[in-house]
């Protein structure tokens, strides 16, 4: 049997943390089985439905790098289908028409709620042997309802929640096409997994009440189809945020591509959703191929998944010090550019070495200089960082001349330092431009002066970096470039 599995959502707002994870699991279940991965967008509901969201719905996808197999299917594309099926229901008697009109069910609906009752449709235009249907009332354009068995239970081994059974007394004739002949809801979906083949359902637990009904639905089609089989359902729990209560808003992103623009590597989030709610013995780290080779439906947890962004973040570090190099240095000038700033070449005659992006337009080739190599630059930094955006802010002042603040002007850049750093100044003017030489000139000059080494180096760091913390500063000076730093270096010194 071919493995076909999909993610159907309805289009009614971004991709969020809860659907990209349904998506992956169903993603990499068709992945490990070799099996197929549909996508399905469900936008019957066409008040809340938006292009935009069908948009930012595969935004999130292709981010991710969840790739379908087949569609985006569209439902509102399937009318035709659906009103077939719905014919062949009618036809071979596994659906019925409905006169109810609105008042009359109101009025039902009340009756039953004063004694007590459930309110349910009571079944008067079901069709049964031997019953005598009510007149046909003029003007009236049916529903069209569904014929629920009204005996026995439905039941199905949930592949996360275990066995689940519902009695049909439970359950009404549903509703499948309203009165205009739109199919509702859940018939569509019934037909959409039927025709698509669909052999497990993985979705969210928040569907779990209307599987009963699917189930009834897909019996009655396959009543009268030799090819049906029902498919598996998997029922996810819900994702939690930090503080037990349901995900929103409130928790900060709940948006996939929020997580992009918060700084977050795709690996990152991709790993970190693997793992809420899924285990594979004690890994936390893995890459997507693993996961599509370990990924099975027996080691989902059943209760409720808790969302821990320190536990993300201590993935975005691993991922960003993993990352590839070039491919990091495009995402994090990307992230620098809306600064106005371009790691890239940039006029001599500009001053500062590094300036704006906008004041280099049109400049002349050969009157460009290098600005310190992104790649390089990186490779320093990502040690230390847990977020891109953090990443691209902690190098920004290789591009661009830092602001110190005063405080800690005041506090590392002290007159008495100031002779030391003259000599230090003077020393960097004819020495090889390497961290090591950079270092033992340093070094002599602390020496020199009877200082330790922070004593220099701290106000180095404010001076060239505008803060006073950063990695090793000859190392940062080496990358900086000999005349910038001996430009950022004199504009205190004067
Ligand atoms: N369209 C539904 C949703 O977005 C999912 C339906 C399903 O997976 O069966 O919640």
């Amino acid at each position: 049997m071919v493995i076909r599995t999909r993610f159907a959502p309805s289009p009614t707002g971004f991709l969020h943390i809860g659907g990209a994870r349904t998506a992956l699991f169903s993603w990499a279940y068709a992945k490990k089985h070799g099996g197929k991965f549909i996508l399905r967008i469900e936008d019957t509901d066409v008040e809340r439905s938006t292009p935009a969201a069908v948009q930012a719905i595969l935004d999130g996808m292709h981010w991710l790098g969840l790739d379908y197999d087949e569609g985006p299917f569209y439902q509102m594309q399937r009318m035709e289908t659906y009103k077939q099926v719905l014919q062949t229901m009618l036809d071979n008697g596994t659906a019925y028409h409905c006169y109810c009109s609105k008042e009359e069910l109101d009025a039902l609906r009340e009756s039953q709620m004063q004694q007590g009752l459930k309110p349910r449709y009571d079944g008067r235009w079901r069709p049964e042997t031997g019953k005598t249907l009510p007149t046909i009332p003029n003007g009236i354009a049916p529903t069209v309802r569904f014929k629920n068995p009204q005996t026995g239970v439905v039941a199905w081994d949930d592949l996360v929640k275990g066995r689940i059974e519902i009695a049909n007394a439970e359950l009404d004739d549903l509703i499948i096409a309203r009165a205009d002949g739109t199919p509702t809801y859940n018939f569509c979906v019934v037909v959409d997994d039927f025709e698509m083949g669909i052999t497990q359902v993985i979705r969210g637990d928040d569907h779990v009440n209307n599987t009963p009904r699917q189930i009834n639905m897909l019996m009655a089609l396959a009543a009268h189809d030799s090819n049906l089989k029902i498919p598996q359902y998997a029922h996810l729990s819900m994702i939690l945020g930090g503080d037990g209560q349901k995900l929103s808003k409130r928790h900060g992103a709940v948006s996939v591509m929020q997580y992009h623009e918060d700084g977050y590597l795709k690996e990152a989030v991709l790993n970190y959703l693997a793992r809420l709610g899924w285990s594979h013995g004690d890994a936390e780290i893995f890459n997507m191929q693993q996961f599509c080779e370990w990924f099975d439906l027996d080691h989902i947890t059943p209760s409720a998944a808790q969302f821990n962004t320190e536990k993300l973040n201590w993935l975005n570090a691993h991922y960003i010090k993993e990352a590839n190099l070039d491919a990091l240095a495009e995402d994090i000038s990307a992230r620098l550019q809306p600064q106005g700033l371009s790691p890239q070449n940039i006029p001599a005659e500009a001053g500062y070495s590094y300036v704006k992006a906008n004041i280099h337009k049109g400049s002349m080739a050969s009157n460009l200089i290098s600005a310190p190599d992104l790649k390089a630059v990186l490779n320093l930094y990502r040690e230390r960082a847990n977020n891109l955006n953090q990443l691209a802010n902690d190098v920004a002042y290789f591009y661009t001349l830092p602001q110190a603040s005063s405080a800690d002007v005041e506090k590392h850049i002290t007159p008495e330092i100031m002779p030391a750093m003259q000599k230090l100044q003077q020393q960097l003017t004819h020495i090889e431009w390497t961290a090591e030489a950079i270092h033992q000139a340093i070094n002599a000059v602390v020496a020199e002066f009877g200082l330790k080494f922070p004593k220099l180096a701290m106000p180095l760091r404010v001076m060239l970096t505008g803060i006073a913390q950063s990695p090793s500063i000859d190392q940062v000076m080496a990358l900086l470039g000999q005349n910038e730093t001996l430009t950022r270096i004199n504009a205190y010194l004067k």
